[in-house]
C-alpha cells in the first residue's frame, strides 16, 4: 500500500504515521525528519540544507527531490510506504507524480488532515521531542499528551524543542507554505485531488482538530 499524508505542521501527521507503520507493513518516509538526522550526522546533504530549515524556508527542490525518490527506491519500500512531508510544492508532486509513472508504481491513498492555522500554530509550540522515540506524543499545551515534568510521558526520556518550533516567524513561514494553494503544499494536494479518480486511488480528508486516537481511527476506517 502506498499512501501520501498530507498536514500542516502540528497536525500529528508524524505521530499517525508511527501508528500506521504499527498496523501495515509500511516503511514511513518523513522528508524533515531525513533531513535532522543529516544534520545531526554532519553530512553534506545536512549542512547543505541546515540553514533552510532553521528559517522555516524549504530545502532546494534540487537536494529534496533526490533525496526522496531515492529514498523509495530501497528495499524496505517494496512492501509499500508512507510518506510524509513530501510533496510541499507543485512542483515536487508533478515530479513525483511522474517518477511513480515512470516506474509503475501506483498510489492508493492521498490523505489530507485538516487543521485550522492558528490551532496548529499552539499545538507547533508546545510540542517536545523525546530523546529516545521522535514518535512519543509530549505537548505541554494539549492536557492528553503533556510530559511528565521535563521528561517523556511515554518512557522518561530526555525532552528538548526543536529549534524551528519555537521560532514563530519560522512557524509563520512553514504554514505560509502549506496553506498556499497556488504553489505551496496544498496546492501539490491538490494536484494529485484532481487525478485521484482518473489515476484510481482514493484521497481522504481527516478531522485534525481531534485527539490523536480519533485522528487514527478515522485514518483505519478510510484505509480497511
Ligand atoms: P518537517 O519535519 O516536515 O516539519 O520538516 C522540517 C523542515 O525540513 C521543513 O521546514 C523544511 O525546511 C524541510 N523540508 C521537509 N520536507 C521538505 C520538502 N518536501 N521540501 C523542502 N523542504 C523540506
Amino acid at each position: 500500500m502506498n499512501i501520501l499524508i498530507f498536514g500542516p505542521n502540528g497536525s500529528g501527521k508524524g505521530t499517525l504515521g508511527a501508528k500506521i507503520k504499527e498496523k501495515y507493513p509500511v516503511a514511513h518516509i518523513e522528508s524533515g525528519a531525513i533531513f535532522r538526522e543529516n544534520i545531526k550526522g554532519g553530512t553534506e546533504l545536512g549542512k547543505a540544507a541546515k540553514a533552510y530549515i532553521d528559517r522555516g524556508d524549504l530545502v532546494p527542490d534540487e537536494i529534496t527531490i533526490p533525496m526522496i525518490l531515492d529514498r523509495l527506491q530501497r528495499d524496505d519500500c517494496k512492501g509499500g510506504w508512507l510518506l510524509d512531508g513530501f510533496p510541499r510544492n507543485k512542483v515536487q508532486a508533478e515530479k513525483l507524480d511522474e517518477a511513480l509513472k515512470a516506474k509503475g508504481i501506483k498510489l492508493d491513498y492521498v490523505v489530507e488532515i485538516l487543521l485550522d492555522r492558528q490551532v496548529a500554530k499552539n499545538r507547533i509550540m508546545g510540542r517536545r521531542l523525546c530523546a529516545n522515540d521522535n514518535n512519543h506524543p509530549n505537548n505541554i499545551f494539549i492536557d492528553a499528551i503533556k510530559p511528565n515534568g521535563d521528561k517523556c510521558r511515554v518512557c522518561g526520556g530526555a525532552l528538548s524543542a526543536r529549534n524551528d518550533d519555537q521560532d514563530e516567524a519560522a512557524i509563520t513561514k512553514r504554514h505560509d507554505i502549506y496553506y498556499n494553494t497556488e504553489t505551496g503544499t496544498l496546492a501539490s494536494a491538490y494536484y494529485f485531488k484532481d487525478r485521484a479518480a482518473k489515476d484510481g486511488f482514493k484521497y481522504v480528508t481527516l478531522d485534525g482538530s481531534k485527539s490523536v486516537p480519533e485522528v487514527l481511527a478515522q485514518m483505519l476506517s478510510a484505509l480497511a
